[in-house]
């Protein structure tokens, strides 16, 4: 029986046929010369190139390499998140498979790790790819995201992290929110550091991206702030919202009615007064839907806590040495 393992590599791959082999000779390389167990979690997110025959190819000769095959492709999020879950040591690695990371650099994560960080971030300091497209939104992007979640880094969008087990078990990740996941672990009560890290650009395939991403950023930071500030307490911003629409609303009424009964000879002629009518009823209608958006949210949240979770991915094979069945 060979020892415990004690650094997973996880590695996200669509689509890297020609990248996977030297990436693969590269981490084997600085993981011998670090001298620990380690084991390389390779998750082919449903490629349609040659991909998951390289990874078989390189599993034949290395029985660290353990490769997983998605049925289809499920993102980059689901592609981690099966390699945490599947991950056997108490460190893990996350990098992307295209070279852009550089498995040189493990070591130091590792040592910072042990510094006593749950989880240690690398930042791509002198990042090479292109400024408009990729880099600029990118600057602005992890400003928002620092204002919004709170956590001091400055690359969220650097795939090349390390971790603690207890960190990668207790984090769900949904959507595209492997990018968040240094929020997502402080939410979870994790330390957090940052090292800056090589960056290279890159030298086959294609990146699977573009400004698109943009909007889906956007939306998954939206969803981030609320679970990290009301996750557990729905009705607190949703009500909230809902009194102060709703309270509008009955105010304008109030009026509209106190002169309508009151003073019916004043200037009240119906058409005159209906934009504030609608406005009124508007609110008072968007008040109620607030509140009852917030009691919903309340039913959900138990239903969330309480019910088992279940994966985000479904696995077509898994090439396994060690599992006997
Ligand atoms: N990736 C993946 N599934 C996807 C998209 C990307 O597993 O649906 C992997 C990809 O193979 C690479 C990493 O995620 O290893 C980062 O992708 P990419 O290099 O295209 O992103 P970029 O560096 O351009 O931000
Ligand atoms: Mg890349």
């Amino acid at each position: 029986m060979s020892k415990p393992v004690e650094v997973s590599i996880v590695l996200p791959i669509y689509n890297e046929e020609k990248n996977i082999k030297e990436l693969h000779s590269r981490i084997t390389k600085v993981m011998q010369e670090l001298g620990r167990e380690y084991e390389i979690i390779a998750v082919d997110d449903g490629s349609s190139d040659s991909s998951f025959d390289v990874l078989r190819e390189l599993h034949q000769k290395d029985s660290r390499l353990i490769a997983i095959k998605f049925r289809r492709n499920f993102g980059q999020t689901a592609a981690m998140s099966a390699g945490f879950n599947h991950a056997k040591g108490n460190i893990i690695i996350s990098m992307d498979s295209d070279l852009q990371n550089d498995p040189v650099d493990i070591p130091r994560l590792i040592d910072k790790l042990e510094e006593g960080y749950d989880l240690v971030s690398g930042w791509r300091a002198d990042r090479k790819d292109k400024f408009l497209s990729r880099r600029l939104p990118s600057i602005l992007a992890n400003k928002l995201i620092v204002r919004m979640t709170g956590v001091d880094i400055h690359d969220f969008g650097c795939s090349l992290k390390a971790y603690r087990k207890e960190v990668t078990d207790n984090i769900h990740l949904y959507g595209e929110m492997h990018r968040f996941i240094p929020a997502l672990a402080k939410w979870v009560g994790a330390e957090i550091a940052e090292i800056k890290v090589e960056h290279h650009a890159r030298k086959y395939g294609k990146s699977k991206y573009g400004i698109s991403r943009t909007t889906r950023v956007i939306l998954d930071l939206i969803t981030i702030k609320f679970l990290l500030t009301f996750s557990t307490r729905p009705i607190q911003i949703f009500g909230k919202m809902g009194i102060i629409s709703g309270g509008i609303g009955f105010i304008i009424c109030l009026y509209l009615s106190i002169g309508k009964i009151f003073f019916p000879s004043e200037a009240t002629s119906l058409t005159k007064r209906m934009p504030m009518l609608l406005l009124g009823i508007l609110l008072i209608l968007v008040g109620v839907q607030f509140i009852s958006m917030g009691l919903l949210g309340e039913v959900m949240v138990r239903t969330y806590h309480e019910s088992q979770r279940k994966p985000i991915y479904f696995i077509r094979e898994k090439l396994d040495n060690n599992d006997e069945e």
